[in-house]
């Protein structure tokens, strides 16, 4: 433990941020590497508490508590207080293949876990991971440490999002010849053509995926599984496939005015203003400039959506949420050490506040319809309030407030209101049973399917989460798929 009382003597403090009304006329990452001597003062606030809560990693409450990695975070925090950085980094890639995208976009459950967060604001536990995984790239210590020996075996990695990428790390360090089979043009999944550069900068996801290639990874782009390769190829060629494809069935809306033009789903949106930026063409975006945008949709692929139009320069931008506005503080029924559901000024939303002057969220609201032009093209929406009530079981229903009608001028719109599972025409190509949510049904801890030797991880079996499970799951069903071609493993 660094400091016995830096959690009484200090303040948390995180990395600090771009101005927002600034930051938003490029596409820069808003968050800023944080002061050594600052981050030592940081690092001093962790208790090394007997039984650590920050690296479970639990689902409590439909939400997750602590980190699903187990990255072993009162270790680091004590190794950066003392300046020992290399160790630090040592400790901190032992669990997590890559630290470098969860210290930028993981939603931190191991701080809503930190038992400093039980009385007072908890350590900055991502701040401490990202500077890590940051010196140790600027200092030349991550170089490319190909594996000593080759088992012979051969595996297939379908999707080069966070699972795919963190399975073929685990698989290659293990001797096996690993292909990740990629349908878009460029690897990293969602963490290229999701997430946008402001939060995950590209070059962050090449350098990673240079350094993987120089390792013996061998990445195939613009290549489907199912219709440029077949499942029985795959079964010649390789002796394991593990199934990492993502749950990128949005859900749409079926209200009146649908069809109107300029109405978009959202991973329509951010992928081709992504694929645009790093393309440097404007061929197929969508611009949101000098546009009314709505986006409906309270979550973080709304937020998104509203910081890619503030850059586009949009006139103005609303995010359409059904759910309440969050407390400030923990409520009894989200205790410690439960993710914490309180209210947060996200990155999209101070950027839209400092611009327009106000956030740009409207709570409990619903879309009714849209309407269009003489010639087709959106120009309103109408909405209606709703009213929330909790009943004695813990359930609650939503009824609309009468005389709540509003309209809304709007030419853009963008629905951000979830996803439906994985592409259930690769789960049919596979021939793997289905859950009820169209994710592949594979349990947890095995990952095994119902197809010998076919695996599956990330997303596409667990449906829509975080890139810390989909780095979990990855590093799991390697394990799995390492026991299944040697009959043992070594892998964690
Ligand atoms: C807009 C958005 C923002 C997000 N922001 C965050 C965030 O800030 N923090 C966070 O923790 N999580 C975030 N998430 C969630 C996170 O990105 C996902 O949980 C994570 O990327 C899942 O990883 P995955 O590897 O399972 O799948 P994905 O990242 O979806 O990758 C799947 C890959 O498989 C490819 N593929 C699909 N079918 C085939 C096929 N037939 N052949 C070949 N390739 C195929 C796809 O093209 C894709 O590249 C966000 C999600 C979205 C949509
Ligand atoms: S990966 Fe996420 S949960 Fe784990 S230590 Fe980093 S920020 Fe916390």
């Amino acid at each position: 433990m660094g400091k016995p009382t830096g959690f009484i003597d200090y303040e948390r403090k995180t990395a600090p941020e771009r101005d927002p009304a600034e930051r938003i006329k490029n596409w820069k990452e808003y968050s800023l590497p944080m002061p050594e001597k600052e981050l030592k003062v940081q690092s001093a606030r962790c208790m090394d508490c007997g039984t650590p809560f920050c690296h479970t990693g639990l689902q409590l409450s439909n939400g997750t508590s602590g980190c699903p990695l187990y990255n072993l975070i009162p270790e680091w925090n004590d190794l950066v207080y003392r300046g020992r950085w290399q160790e630090a980094l040592d400790r901190l890639v032992k669990t997590n293949n890559f630290p470098e995208f969860t210290g930028r976009v993981c939603p931190a459950p191991c701080e809503g876990s930190c038992t400093v967060a039980i009385s007072d604001p908890a350590v900055a536990i991502k701040s401490i991971e990202k500077a890590i995984i940051d010196k140790g790239f600027e200092e030349g210590w991550i170089t490319p440490a190909p594996p000593k020996r080759r088992t012979g075996k051969r595996v297939a990695v379908i999707g080069s999002g966070p699972a795919g990428l963190a399975a073929a790390d685990q698989l290659n360090k293990a001797g096996h010849l690993v292909t990740v089979f990629e349908r878009e043009d460029r690897i990293g999944g969602l963490l290229m053509y999701g997430i946008p550069s402001m939060k995950l900068e590209k070059e962050t996801v090449n350098r990673r995926v240079n350094l993987l290639k120089a390792e013996g990874i061998e990445f195939v782009t613009n290549t489907e599984i199912g219709k440029d390769v077949t499942f029985e190829q795959l079964k010649e060629e390789y002796d394991a496939t593990v199934l990492c494809a993502g749950a990128q069935k949005h859900r749409d809306m079926t209200i009146e005015g649908r069809d109107a033009s300029g109405i978009h789903l959202a991973m329509d949106y951010l992928t081709k203003s992504m694929k645009s930026l790093l393309n440097q063409s404007e061929e197929g975006v969508i611009s949101a400039q000098d546009k009314d945008v709505i986006v409906i949709g309270g979550g973080d692929t709304g937020a998104d959506c509203v910081a890619t139009a503030m850059r586009q320069g949009a006139k103005s931008v609303v995010q359409f949420g059904k759910h309440e506005v969050q407390p400030d503080q923990r409520v009894s029924t989200n205790p410690w050490p439960e993710y914490p559901n309180t209210f947060t000024l996200d990155y999209a939303y101070a950027e839209a506040k400092a611009v327009f002057g106000s956030d740009p969220r409207e709570y409990l609201i619903a879309t009714k319809k849209f309407i269009a032009d003489a010639d087709g093209n959106l120009k309103e929406l109408h909405t209606v309030r709703m009213e929330k009530t909790y009943h004695e079981d813990g359930s609650y229903s939503m009824k609309e407030i009468p005389g709540s009608e509003q309209v809304w001028p709007a030419q853009l719109v963008f629905i951000a209101i979830g996803f439906n599972g994985t592409d259930t025409s690769l789960i049919e190509h596979f021939n793997v049973e289905k859950t009820a949510r169209d994710t592949v049904q594979s349990p947890y801890g095995k990952y095994t399917t119902n197809q010998e030797g076919v695996f599956a991880a990330g997303d596409m079996r667990r449906g829509q989460s975080l890139v810390v499970w989909a780095i979990h799951e990855g590093r799991e069903a390697a394990r799995e798929v390492d026991r299944y071609l040697m009959g043992e493993t070594f892998l964690p």
